[in-house]
């Protein structure tokens, strides 16, 4: 079903939806013997934070595009009542940058955890502003670039230098839900 009479709302999956560093961390730590957590992950290129020797190995079929990693990221305690909430009320798409070989991986754990969402509108789009939402939620500042629409921030160790964006930083998705009720009941 078309929702034109409903405002759009672009949300990410990794790490806004899904604990996508929370999980390469886990199984890079299992590979290598190292110890890194995910408070210490301050910035968004993630090789500076691992061993020299395994710099070019997270984005390989090592961790991140082992078979079923996509698969088995863990969910956010809270993503599930923020998307029954949001596909209420919403037009909403996930909207993931995604390297082509992930995308049928993260189309089945959106099935899986959100059954009641239109997979259909489930976007991999590298530059999300393109999408041209009226809503975007994220945990990526570079995915605010050239979008007009209203903005959320979903507060993790690697966006909290940018502090230019602590006005519309929030630590849980449904803090983000209680927020936009009240646009919508106050304007
Ligand atoms: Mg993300």
């Amino acid at each position: 079903m078309i929702q034109i009479n409903k405002i759009s709302l672009s949300i990410d999956l990794d790490d806004t939806l899904s604990c996508f560093n929370e999980h390469w961390i886990s199984i890079y730590n299992q590979k290598s013997g190292d110890n890194i957590s995910i408070d210490k992950i301050t910035d968004w290129t993630l090789t500076q934070f691992v061993l020299p020797e395994w710099e070019d190995k997270i984005f390989s079929r090592e961790i991140v595009y082992s078979k079923d990693f996509f698969l088995n990221v863990p969910i956010k305690e809270d993503a599930v009542d923020f998307m029954k909430w949001a596909c209420e009320k919403y037009d909403v798409s996930i909207v993931s940058a995604s390297y082509f070989e992930t995308v049928p991986d993260k189309a089945k754990w959106i099935i899986k955890h959100f059954p009641f969402f239109d997979i259909r509108n489930f976007i991999p789009c590298y530059y999300k502003y393109k999408i041209g939402a009226d809503i975007m939620i994220d945990d990526g500042v570079h995915n605010f670039n050239r979008f007009e629409g209203k903005k959320y921030l979903i507060d993790r160790p690697w966006n909290k230098k940018f502090k230019e964006y602590d006005n519309i930083r929030y630590n849980k998705l449904t803090d983000i839900s209680k927020c936009m009720d009240n646009l919508l009941y106050f304007g």
